[in-house]
């Protein structure tokens, strides 16, 4: 185990009334009912929290704990800080791997980067596969895998029928769209794929502690499809968001009354409504967009061009034509890995093409 997360963890024991929290399972620990959680990022460490509170506030087994782990020392730290205080009864425990785990939980939830991670954390060494694999006795009970990361939807399939060949395990992909503030609100949306209905309605209790929807779209995989589909469309919109009202505020026309605009005509859409890209364009309105904080906050312009790639390819696979999705991943492509704009809100695309306003190349003579 980490040295801070060691210490935090011992302070927490201190601090707990009989319950022991360590890293190793007691005879008494009762894995059945154990939840994990890996990957406590900005998504992940609001979505554990909900899960954590919401679980182990109803249930005060001594027996029964909470497992967290992370590959950055400074997630799990967050996370205990955060949480050891809020419930010192509760057993909140930490695995150094995602073996650990799947040893001390019967149900896992997994919010990583992408697909790298997920194969890493769930087939590599040291994995949630070698975990199961080494499970015995009462300890083996039924596995439920809950991935709700955004990746290729084919590492997807292919990662959960690898866990399945196990036996005894199940594993759904159920990437969410909500953001960071949906997550912390507990009103995720979650598109799961899940070949089995039953496996599906297994998840979902859990999935209604850290989100307002589930919506079961067919078999694994198709989860993750809607998903990059979505996504694919937001890039695109928020694209031709950030032109109309380029060419409206060059004109001289003020933010907010151009979006009052369109927000009350055809072109509105949740780009233009809920996170408009112009500064101040929803002035007046209840929505507080990152366009108003330099773009801070909100989804990152490099985790939308990763979504992008990941559409496109999905979309290559069937041959389908993606003429505005090539533009548009090459434009987030640029985006994402410019150190200026790369980690801000995906609407700074408006502040990237405002610095090329007036350029020759854009202007035409007036006739
Ligand atoms: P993040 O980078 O903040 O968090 C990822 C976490 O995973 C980090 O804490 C990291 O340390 C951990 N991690 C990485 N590799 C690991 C490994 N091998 N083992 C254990 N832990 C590991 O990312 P995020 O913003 O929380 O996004 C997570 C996923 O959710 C991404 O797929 C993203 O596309 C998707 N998503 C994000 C948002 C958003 O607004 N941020 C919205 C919807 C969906």
């Amino acid at each position: 185990m980490l040295p801070t997360t060691r210490l935090l963890l011992q302070s927490t024991l201190r601090r707990s009334s009989g319950a022991a929290a360590s890293a190793s399972a007691s005879s008494q620990h009762d894995r059945a009912k154990t939840i994990g959680f890996i990957g406590l990022g900005a998504m992940g460490k609001e979505m554990a929290n909900n899960l954590f509170s919401k679980t182990m506030a109803a249930n005060p087994d001594p027996n029964v704990a909470f497992v967290i782990h992370d590959a950055f020392e400074q997630s799990i730290t967050r996370f205990l800080t955060a949480n050891s205080s809020l419930h010192p009864n509760r057993r909140l425990m930490t695995a150094s791997s995602p073996a650990g785990v799947a040893s001390l939980a019967s149900t896992i939830v997994t919010m990583l980067p992408s697909s790298p991670e997920v194969k890493s954390v769930y087939t590599e060494e040291g994995g949630i596969l070698t975990g199961l694999q080494n499970l015995s006795g009462p300890a083996a009970s039924k596995t439920l895998c809950i991935d709700c990361t955004t990746l290729d939807p084919l590492v997807a399939v292919q990662t959960a029928a690898t866990i399945k060949e196990e036996g005894n395990v199940d594993m759904i992909d159920a990437p969410v769209s909500g953001g960071v503030v949906g997550a912390a609100a507990g009103t995720l949306s979650f598109m799961v794929g899940s070949d089995s209905v039953e496996t599906f309605k297994q998840a979902e209790p859990y999935l209604a502690l850290m989100g307002s929807r589930a919506i079961h779209c067919g078999k694994n995989g198709n989860g993750l499809i809607a998903k990059i589909a979505n996504n694919l469309l937001l890039g695109i919109s928020m694209l031709g968001v950030t032109e109309a009202m380029l060419l409206g505020t060059a004109h001289g026309l003020p933010a907010n009354v151009l979006a009052g605009i369109i927000n009350t005509s055809t072109g509105k859409c949740w780009a233009s409504e809920v996170n408009n890209p112009a500064p101040g364009a929803l002035k007046g309105t209840n929505y507080s967009p990152p366009a108003d904080r330099d773009y801070q906050g909100g989804f990152a312009a490099r985790l939308m061009s990763k979504d992008l790639k990941l559409a496109l390819g999905a979309a290559s696979l069937e041959g389908v034509p993606t003429p505005l999705g090539q533009l548009t991943s090459s434009i987030y492509e640029a985006l994402g890995t410019n150190d200026e704009f790369k980690d801000k809100d995906f609407g700074v695309a408006f502040k990237a093409l405002s610095a090329a306003l007036g350029r020759e190349e854009f202007r035409q003579e007036r006739k």
